[in-house]
């Protein structure tokens, strides 16, 4: 299958080299073809985002927000065949790509909502008489670039927000999920947003990401790799656009002696290993005190055992396949000695879920994201070393700590280094109307989603209004 931009209202060829998206349970089976993108194609998508972007603003708010929810309804009557799609093209076990579907639905109602709500505030002025108000309005064409491994709800928790405070969007998908991406653009046509409000851009990061932030869009967010988000922050910085980056994790599970360690277990394996470990929210560090560290690990080891690897479209498969070919051997490469025993011979990028033990909070593998189903164990003493331990990387989006004592959680939620912050609770998992983002290094310090979202969408204005 040839896939086309969607740029305007209309499907048109992109430009430059074929590039492949494979069924990474079966790479054989080609998903679909695409052109690798031009500056032009970029300039284009942006040209038609502008173009559409005064009459939409213009849009009354209870109007963008009843497109939102026609969008919604199109997405709940497809959320079947979305599902069917991701899990084809991204490797996700089916019922989480229902899941994913399912939260697109309600990130889009939420937003026709939150596109209702007050826009500023009355200020009073420094003399009597003067009405001074501070009011949000949008900021213009937003460029969003988002990566494959949520590739329905990551566009839809960027565009939903975007498209309900008035912006037009341009989205580029990851060439990964550029299939996904597509149907995404199908749904918007079909429940009537306006033209060039949402455009799809396909392409290779590398050929129409730069070109997509020089083409004169007013914002960019991003999720993705930490390189490649850092290297567009400096980018953004310098044409003074403004950027958001959410930029992955390296997330801690503190086991404390008190804890309840069968539901400990079965967090701990869910967070790292489902999905194949490739959330920016998966658990790929288990700090656990002396005491129950073996128990701990011989409980998450026969959870994991239990998990079915694939096929990715039987409700059962709770692991799937990692991305691709190159993703896998870095997996295996960090797993040293332990590599033959993940490795899975046969078509599909497979991996078994694996746990690495004896590592220190310093080693590259409890350093390094690995987006793979692989947990890294880490012995301490006690909960002030175990907070140390996670603190101690560059990253800082989720943790969870596992114990029934109150003030060790209360202390632990003040000072652990993570913008998502469980108790008793799995790294993963967000509810798309609470903040989401990291600390440190996994992010450009602004809050997605919830009501946190306004911040990035909108830009205020101060007006004083003299009789
Ligand atoms: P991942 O490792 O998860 O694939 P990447 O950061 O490589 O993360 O990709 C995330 C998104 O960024 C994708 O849409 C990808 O196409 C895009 N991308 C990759 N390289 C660049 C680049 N140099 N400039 C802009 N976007 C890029």
């Amino acid at each position: 299958m040839r896939l086309r931009n969607y740029i305007g209202g209309h499907f048109v060829e992109s430009r430059g080299d074929s590039l492949l998206s494979l069924n990474p349970s079966s790479p054989s089976d080609r998903v679909a073809e695409f052109g690798a993108g031009a500056p032009e194609d970029a300039q284009a998508a942006v040209a038609a985002a502008k173009a559409a972007l005064e009459d939409w603003r213009r849009t009354s708010a209870p109007a963008r927000a009843e497109f939102l929810m026609r969008w919604a309804s199109v997405i709940a009557d497809q959320s079947e065949s979305l599902a069917q799609a991701t899990a084809r093209e991204v490797g996700k076990p089916i019922s989480e790509a229902r899941g994913e579907a399912a939260r697109c639905v309600a990130i889009l109602r939420y937003f026709a909502g939150e596109a209702l709500r007050p826009v500023g505030e009355v200020i009073p002025a420094q003399t009597h008489g003067p009405l001074q108000y501070a009011f949000r309005q949008p900021l213009g064409v937003c460029g969003l670039i988002t990566p494959w491994n949520f590739p329905l709800a990551i566009p839809i928790w960027k565009a939903a927000p975007a498209l309900a405070f008035g912006n037009t969007v341009v989205l580029k998908p990851a060439e990964a999920s550029s299939h996904v991406g597509t149907l995404l653009a199908e749904t918007a046509m079909q429940a009537g947003l306006p033209y060039g409000t949402f455009n799809v851009l396909l392409g290779a990061g590398a050929q129409v990401g730069q070109p997509l932030l020089e083409a004169g869009v007013d914002a960019l967010s991003f999720t993705g790799s930490q390189k490649v988000g850092l290297a567009l922050a400096e980018l953004a910085a310098r044409h003074n656009v403004k950027f958001q980056g959410e930029m992955g994790g390296k997330n801690a599970a503190i086991v404390l002696e008190d804890a309840d360690l069968d539901r400990a277990a079965s967090l701990i394996a869910g967070g790292a290993f489902r999905y194949a470990g490739q959330k920016c929210t998966a658990t790929s560090r288990l700090i656990a005190v002396r005491q129950v560290v073996d128990a701990i690990v011989e409980k998450v080891r026969l959870i994991a055992e239990g998990y079915v690897l694939g096929p990715v479209d039987d409700p059962r498969c709770a692991v799937g396949p990692m991305i691709s070919e190159a993703s896998r051997e870095r997996a295996l490469a960090a797993l040293g000695g332990q590599a033959g025993a993940a490795r899975v011979e046969g078509e599909g990028y497979f991996i078994r879920p694996a746990m690495v033990r004896g590592a220190e909070p310093d080693d590259p593998i409890a350093q390094e994201e690995l987006f793979a189903p692989v947990l890294t164990v880490i012995e301490v003493s006690n909960v002030e070393e175990a907070i140390a331990a996670a603190n101690a990387t560059r990253f800082g989006l989720s943790a969870s700590l596992f114990t029934n004592d109150l003030r060790r959680a209360l202390n632990y939620a003040e000072h652990i280094q993570a913008g998502l912050v469980r108790v008793n609770g799995d790294t993963t998992g967000v509810d798309p109307h609470a903040p989401f983002g990291g600390m440190k290094g996994s992010s450009t310090h602004s809050r997605e989603q919830g009501p946190a979202a306004v911040e990035f969408y909108t830009e205020i204005k101060t007006v004083q209004i003299n009789p």
